[in-house]
């Protein structure tokens, strides 16, 4: 980890931030890899909150919860409010509060796939657009009507009363409007891309067009290759056509630069968690040693 590459290019992301007029941040699912608890793995973290339904479904994450074709719908609930209500619960993690220090008093916008709220957590609303949704918020399954739902308090009550891996019935949440089944505002087939959606996309947009000729940054935090389409291609896009632009992807799997960006970006393959850290450490230490 501490090779004269590793070296330089820590020093490089934190001169392309200093440089920078104003830098998007694109965050996904390697991002709520990096703070240790995931949707995509079975740790001790998803054992202690969620054994009961690895025990009985052999569900071995929340990923695999989500999409899991429970018997009834008392069940998929129980796992839901589970799911919810821990997400409700979890405190920022660190790369979250990491990047917060870097991008202090910078011009900055970030963009997230992710639907566990953590970026919500650290930034300002007005600096984030969750633009597949956001798992806190219930929407009709039918998608009646245009309005979203803040879930806290009826999830808590939902996660309270489960009877082993059950919830009652009349705790099942429905359309106040339409009288069928809520949904977790999240993109799925039945995904409300009503007012909310619209308004995060337009953020994210007003804060593009008004930053397009200036020196921007393109940092791409863990977005994988399963889903380009909503981050990873509109930023390599970007920074081939906009003339001040620069492209940094972290991820220890799959950070690729496209040959067409070699001399506007950077590929770092290695862990998030660590390269932010690294280069807080190194910025605080330049700022104290002045
Ligand atoms: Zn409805």
């Amino acid at each position: 980890m501490l090779t004269q590459q590793y070296q330089d290019n820590i020093d490089t992301l934190l001169k392309k931030i200093q440089e920078a007029e104003a830098i998007v941040v694109g965050g996904a699912a390697g991002m709520s890899e990096a703070i240790g608890h995931s949707f995509y793995h079975t740790d001790e973290n998803f054992l202690k909150h969620f054994g009961k339904f690895a025990d009985k479904y052999g569900i071995k994450n929340l990923f695999e919860g989500f999409y899991y074709r429970f018997s009834t719908r008392e069940e998929r609930w129980a796992f839901l409010a589970t799911e919810i209500k821990f997400l409700h619960d979890a405190e920022a993690g660190r790369p979250y509060l990491d990047l917060l220090q870097l991008l202090q008093g910078k011009n900055y916008f970030i963009v997230t796939t992710n639907q566990d709220a953590q970026f919500s957590k650290t930034f300002p609303d007005d600096k984030i657009s969750p633009i597949q949704g956001d798992m806190r918020y219930f929407q009709c399954g039918s998608r009646c009507h245009d309005q979203v739902y803040f879930n806290k308090e009826q999830v808590e009550n939902m996660y309270e009363n489960i009877d082993g891996t059950r919830i009652p019935t009349e705790l099942i949440p429905l359309c106040p409007k339409c009288g069928q089944e809520m949904e977790p505002w999240v993109r799925s087939y039945v995904f409300l891309e009503g007012s909310s959606y619209r308004n995060e996309l337009r953020k994210y947009n007003e804060f593009l067009i008004k930053n397009k000729d200036k020196k921007i940054l393109f940092l791409e935090l863990g977005v994988g290759t399963m889903t380009p389409m909503f981050i990873k291609e509109p930023f390599w896009n970007m920074t081939y056509k906009w003339p001040d632009a620069y492209y940094i992807t972290i991820n220890p799997k799959d950070a690729l630069l496209p040959r067409e960006l070699k001399d506007k970006g950077l590929a770092i393959h290695e862990n998030i968690a660590v390269v932010l850290q690294d280069a807080l450490n190194k910025k605080e230490k330049r700022d104290v040693d002045g």
